[in-house]
Parts: C-alpha cells; sequence; structure tokens
C-alpha cells in the first residue's frame, strides 16, 4: 500500500520561494532571506533517525536532514514501511514555520541494500571488473529508482576511492587501483541523478548521489608513525601532490563533471610532500580550494558520521575548522544540541562568517529544490513495486555474470556442459549473506539468507538441478564429472575487515580443505567470492579453473550463467592480484612487481566474431520485421567476408553497423526481452565495426544500406554481393 501520509500539497500563495515556477537561484535567494540563523545552523545538521531524543526535535531545531546509518532500518524492513518511516519525519518538517522539506539520506552502495527484498547488486570491485561503463550507469538507475521510491531522495554513494592496497577492509567499496578505471565507472552518477544540470533529480527514478570519501581514502598506510595505530581504514594518505592528483583527486573531478550533487570527507588524513598529516574533515586547502574553487564543485558536502570529533582540539574547535574548511553539512549523528548550539557560539562570536554559513545553506537548499522536495516532500511510492523488481534483478544478474573474471581455464574446462554431473562444495556456495559482503541488510553484513534472491548454488541447480552439494565437501565424491568449490571472506564492513584486526588475504582452513579434497578427486572449478584477491599461490597448482567472483550480490544465477556458457566471461581484473601478502601496497612505479595475476588480466570464453555473428544472424532471421531481417542479410554477407583485414571488410561493417544501429535506435524496447537480439544489434553496432562505421562507402554499399533500410531485402542482397565481389 502507499505510504500513510496524505500528500500535502504546498499552496503556491505569494511566498516566491514556494512558487515553483521561479528559477532555482530566485527561490534559495527568497528562502534563505527569511531565514534566522537557528534555521541555518539546523539546514547544515544531519541526525540518525535512531538518535531523535523526540520526533518533535527536527522541528524545534529546524533539523535539515536525517540519515539511517548502516543497519538503521525500520520494523518491518519493507519498502512500504521505509516510505511510511520517512514520510512520519517529513511531518514534522512540515510543521515548521518556513516548511522546508527534510533531506533523508542512506547508504545504498550496491543497490538499497538496506531493505529486504530489494535487488543488491555486486559490490563496486565487481562492476569494476565488467569494464561497463553503460553497464555502472544502468546499476545506477537501478538503485536510484528503488531508493527514491521508498521516499529517500539522497544516497551516499558511490565510493570513488583508488584502492591501493587491498588489504584495506573497504577495498570492495572502490571499482578498482587505476584512477582512469574509477573515472570510466562513475557513470553510476549519471544513472543516479539524470543530467549533470540536476534538471532531472525531481523525478520519481533519481537520486542525490555523493561522491566519497575526498580524497585519499584508499591510499591510506598504517596508520600513522606517531599514533602507531594498526588500521588502514581512516588512516593516513602519504603521497606527493602530483600523486594525489592523479591516482586519487582524477575521479572526483570527473565525478564533479557528471554534476555529483554531495561530496563525503574522508575520515583519513592526507600528508603532502612530506607534511604532517591534516585530517580531511578540517581540510580547507583540498575542500576549499581545489574542491569547490578549483573544480567548481557547486553541491554540498556532508561530512562523514561523527568525523569531525575527530579533528584535533576540543568539539568547538572541531565545529570551527570543519565548517571553515568548507564542510555544508555535518552528520552529527548523535549530538544534534551540541552541534546545533556550538556553532551558533561560533557564528556569534564572529568565528565561523555568517557568509559561510549562508553559502552552506545556498548550497543544501539549491539540491532540495533541485530535488522538488519543497513541491513533493512526501515519499511518491508510484514506482514502489519496483523494489526488487525482475527487471532490476536482471540488471544485477547481468552485471554478476559480467563481473566474473576467469583467471585460469586449463583445459578449457569452462564452460561446463549443463550434461555433467557436478559437485558444488564450499563455504560460499550456498550463503547469500556471504556473496552480498558488508553493506548488505546490516551495515557489517552477516551470513545466511538475510533476503530474497539466488545463491550461487541455486543458480547451478537451475541449470543442473541434480548439482550435488557439500558445504564442507564431506559428502561422497564419486560419480561426478566436475567441482566447483566456492570459498573466500564472510561479510565485513569499516572498521573491520583490515589486516591486523583479524582478517588477511588468505583462505579459511576449511576452505583449503575443500579445495583440496575436490581437486584431488576430479576436475575442478574454484570460485573465490570476496571483496578483494585472496592469496592463492600454494594451491594454484591442484586447481584447473579459478574465477574471481567478488560479491555479486542477490543474483547468484548470474554466476552460474558464465559457468554454463549462458554468457561468456568477459571481466577483467580491476585489482592487481598478488602472489603474498606483502606484496601490498602497490608500489607505484616498481618495476619488479610481479603479481599472480597483473592488473586487467582475465581470460575469456566468448565466442569468436564468427560464431557470435552467426548467432546474431540465425535469431534475427527468426525474427518477422524487416530491420532484423536486414539486419540479419547485412550479418550473412559479412560473414562471406575471408578476410576481416581486406578491402571488403570496411564495406561489410560499414552496412553491418547501420542495420545494428539502425536496430538498435528503432526496435530495441520491443526487444527488450530478448537478450540475444538486443546484444547481437549492440555487438554489430559497437564492439565489432569500430571506426569503420564512419567510413566513406562506395555508390553500391550506400544503395545497399538504403534498401537495407527500406526493407528491399533482395536488392540489398544484390547490392551488398556486388559491392564485395561476392560473386
Ligand atoms: C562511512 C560512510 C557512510 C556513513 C553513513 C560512515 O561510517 O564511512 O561511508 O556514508 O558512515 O552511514
Amino acid at each position: 500500500p502507499p505510504s500513510t501520509q496524505p500528500v500535502v500539497v504546498i499552496d503556491a500563495h505569494d511566498l516566491p520561494y514556494l512558487n515553483s515556477k521561479l528559477p532555482t537561484k530566485k527561490r534559495v535567494a527568497d528562502l534563505l532571506g527569511r531565514m534566522n540563523l537557528a534555521e541555518k545552523v539546523g539546514q547544515m545538521t544531519q541526525a540518525e533517525r535512531n538518535a531523535l531524543r523526540s520526533r518533535t526535535d527536527i522541528a524545534s531545531y529546524a533539523l535539515g536532514s536525517l540519515l539511517s546509518g548502516g543497519g538503521s532500518v525500520p520494523t518491518p524492513n519493507t519498502p512500504a514501511a521505509w516510505a511510511a518511516m520517512i514520510d512520519t519525519f517529513q511531518l514534522h518538517a512540515q510543521a515548521t514555520r518556513l516548511q522546508i522539506p527534510l533531506i533523508y539520506g542512506v547508504d545504498a552502495v550496491h543497490g538499497h541494500n538496506n531493505v529486504v527484498g530489494a535487488t543488491i547488486l555486486p559490490h563496486n570491485i565487481g562492476l569494476g571488473a565488467t569494464r561497463d561503463p553503460d553497464l555502472a550507469r544502468r546499476t545506477g538507475e537501478v538503485t536510484a529508482t528503488e531508493v527514491r521510491a521508498t521516499g529517500i531522495p539522497w544516497d551516499f554513494a558511490p565510493c570513488v576511492c583508488v584502492v591501493r592496497d587491498d588489504r584495506w577492509g573497504r577495498a570492495y567499496e572502490g571499482y578498482g587501483e587505476d584512477p582512469a578505471l574509477v573515472r570510466s565507472m562513475a557513470t553510476v552518477i549519471t544513472g543516479m541523478q539524470g543530467k549533470a544540470d540536476g534538471s532531472q533529480l525531481k523525478q520519481n527514478n533519481k537520486v542525490l548521489a555523493t561522491a566519497k570519501h575526498f580524497v585519499g581514502d584508499g591510499g591510506t598506510t598504517f596508520g600513522s608513525s606517531t599514533t602507531g595505530s594498526y588500521t588502514i581504514d581512516q588512516g593516513i594518505t602519504e603521497v606527493t601532490r602530483q600523486q594525489l592528483e592523479t591516482l586519487h583527486l582524477a575521479p572526483f573531478e570527473t565525478s564533479v563533471d557528471l554534476g555529483v550533487g554531495t561530496v563525503m570527507p574522508s575520515y583519513s588524513s592526507v600528508a603532502l610532500d612530506g607534511r604532517p598529516p591534516v585530517k580531511m574533515h578540517g581540510n580547507g586547502e583540498l575542500i576549499n580550494g581545489v574542491l569547490k574553487d578549483r573544480m567548481g564543485f557547486d553541491g554540498f558536502v556532508i561530512s562523514d558520521w561523527q568525523a569531525i570529533d575527530q579533528l584535533p582540539g576540543d568539539y568547538p574547535s572541531d565545529i570551527r575548522t570543519s565548517v571553515n574548511a568548507g564542510l555544508d553539512m555535518i552528520m552529527v549523528p548523535t549530538n544534534y544540541q551540541g552541534f546545533t548550539q556550538g556553532l551558533t557560539e561560533e557564528v556569534t562570536a564572529g568565528r565561523v562568517p555568517l557568509s559561510r554559513i549562508d553559502d552552506a545553506v545556498r548550497r543544501i537548499l539549491t539540491e532540495k529544490f533541485k530535488l522538488g522536495l519543497f513541491e513533493q516532500p512526501y515519499a511518491d511510492t508510484s514506482r514502489i513495486d519496483e523494489v526488487g523488481s525482475d527487471a532490476h534483478r536482471a540488471v544485477g544478474r547481468e552485471a554478476a555474470a559480467k563481473s566474473q573474471v576467469l583467471l585460469k581455464n586449463d583445459g578449457d574446462l569452462l564452460p561446463l556442459s549443463p550434461a555433467k554431473q557436478v559437485y558444488v562444495a564450499g563455504s560460499n556456495a550456498n550463503d547469500l549473506g556471504n556473496q552480498m559482503g558488508g553493506w548488505s541488510i546490516s551495515w557489517q553484513g552477516g551470513s545466511g539468507a538475510t533476503t530474497t534472491g539466488t545463491t550461487i548454488l541455486d543458480g547451478i541447480r537451475q541449470v543442473v538441478p541434480s548439482a550435488t552439494f557439500s558445504a564442507d565437501a564431506s559428502a561422497p565424491l564419486e560419480g561426478h564429472d566436475v567441482g566447483v568449490v566456492v570459498v573466500g571472506e564472510r561479510p565485513y564492513a569499516e572498521g573491520i575487515g583490515d589486516v591486523g584486526n583479524g582478517h588477511d588475504l588468505l583462505l579459511s582452513a576449511a576452505d583449503k580443505t575443500a579445495v583440496d579434497k575436490v581437486c584431488a578427486a576430479m576436475d575442478c572449478v574454484v570460485l573465490i567470492v570476496s571483496g578483494r584477491p585472496q592469496v592463492i599461490a600454494d594451491q594454484l597448482g591442484t586447481i584447473d579453473a579459478l574465477v574471481a567472483s567478488w560479491l555479486p550480490g542477490t543474483e547468484g544465477a548470474g554466476v552460474a550463467d558464465v559457468l554454463f556458457g549462458k554468457r561468456p566471461f568477459t571481466g577483467r581484473l580491476p585489482v592487481s592480484w598478488p602472489r603474498t601478502e606483502d606484496q601490498q601496497p602497490l608500489n607505484v612505479g616498481d618495476a619488479s612487481y610481479d603479481p599472480q595475476y597483473p592488473y586487467g588480466w582475465g581470460l575469456t570464453t566468448q565466442a569468436t566474431a564468427r560464431q557470435k555473428l552467426t548467432e546474431a544472424r540465425n535469431v534475427l532471421l527468426q525474427k518477422r520485421d524487416p530491420y532484423a531481417l536486414a539486419a540479419a542479410v547485412a550479418a550473412s554477407v559479412a560473414l562471406h567476408v575471408k578476410d576481416w583485414s581486406g578491402p571488403q571488410a570496411p564495406v561489410a561493417l560499414a552496412a553491418l553497423a547501420r542495420s545494428g544501429k539502425y536496430l538498435e535506435r528503432t526496435k530495441v524496447d520491443a526487444y527488450a526481452q530478448d537478450d540475444a537480439v538486443v546484444g547481437a544489434a549492440r555487438w554489430i553496432a559497437q564492439n565489432r565495426i569500430g571506426q569503420n562505421v564512419d567510413q566513406p562507402t562506395s555508390k553500391l554499399t550506400s544503395d545497399a544500406e538504403h534498401a537495407l533500410l527500406t526493407g528491399r531485402l533482395q536488392t540489398a542482397v544484390g547490392k551488398l554481393t556486388a559491392a564485395y565481389n561476392l560473386r
């Protein structure tokens, strides 16, 4: 059912800021002019919803924002309950003098991961392996649609960290070790927000994104030499200015270009060029100087959870330093009384200029207006059925499949024939929680069936119903053709997972035993379900095929898709795969660095171009549609081209491209259910054709193309065969 609160349509009475026809700038200026200091300070304050002493505090403190920290979920944890909960809070904000809506935020870092029944996508490390920016964009769309459908307009994602040390417990939140890769995947922001100017944020399938954690969170070393703390998370990034720019700042530059609405600083510190470390939450040089002034970021900066408390000095000084460094909203999250009082005092005493406050509030209000919250503060639940929908799960399944990296494939063991007798083993073969990792239903994640989805075993059994399963490999091994051993990590999130707090990059004893037993008895495939590489050097010799599965999320069937060849393996390593743990962190420019598998490694089971083209042609031929047939004819002709580097190739490719593009542009919706046709068209249009598309073609070919596009197939075949000199 839709949320229980009535939608209050704000009367467009004569106050300019409530007039949606006026430009945002005017509305912001009008509203800002009406606000007193307490209201401004309130806008800059974000409390955790569980920390509210009373809901009336929303109005009393004029709070600008609330969040659900990891695992802070309503009961029951259903999409409708989320929407209803947010409406209840919003009702209190609507009871204030100026009716400024709250902006509610959550960590939906791989799908709407707090909500039971939502689509939980692979963690970013797996998405990095797909090398597919369009897919990243679509994951952003899925997440945004599900999040907004439950009344939440703001998501603390994506993490655009560049992971330089796999021992970091948050390594899986990043897309990889290469800034170019991370930049390419920032398309997720477009999926979440739409156009860079923010003009689509009002839509009920868009949310405000957060690029985090600014900056260098993935480049920290083992804490500080002075404190001697032994964690990587929240540590110190010791870099030259040049390294900071090229490695860590670059993805933020891209995020800003894509119009990201908010940026979250990192808990960590940056020590530039050998200078003493500066906590990012007080780093005016990088926040004011680089992010806002140089990059031109005009959204707002939201602090991390209670992070200003870590600044040196007392609380008033923490407030002063962070706000003056350019933080616009502070995730308090419990001490909202202390914060609002403290900030008010700092402003009154002139230690934080009022102009800084006005700038912060202007930024926050601008995003609220862009999101359309003044017109529609309550949940628009019209898309709530899309939470965990088949269409969204299909994207999750595609992403899971494309994220699989085939590291080793002796004797072409993969893909497996469905006719094989399969023995499935290992601790992560049938554990939904483990394959989702941290930030799944609860903050740290947890083992077991915490939500709905398919485990990898479920996926395998959809293909081979008779597959044997034995988590610890104790079932009899005889009578099987192939073993699939799924091993790896248990879930963890920040603060946990770093080496030094009980975690390392080694498999558990039980997992190792399972690998040994199964691989000694039969051909075996080992899948590693983990947030980062696991050192496997000593067992590699016994393993026939090895797959890095990362944390595929709720759609384990996607993993089975590549195992059985429904889709090819195409993933490539987003991080280098070390031989030993002491090969971390990555040694920049170290020529002797010799990983087990280098960055970018990944075998493919992709069909050859010829197989793929034949398959595409056959599918297209079955369509009773002139465009599909036209593409099929072009494909047939192209199959006659013997030498793809010869003179015939460009024209054949051009014809293919045109027909493929035409098919894609005009018919893609009609075929949306049919992966094969869309895939064929995409393939024809993009992958194989490349730059040849725009090459000038002969008169014969353009006649042929014209015939193709107007459905005169006989003529097209005649012209194309003549053009290719096939007779
Ligand atoms: C994490 C952030 C997260 C925030 C809110 C912090 O502890 O570092 O990534 O967005 O909590 O849950």
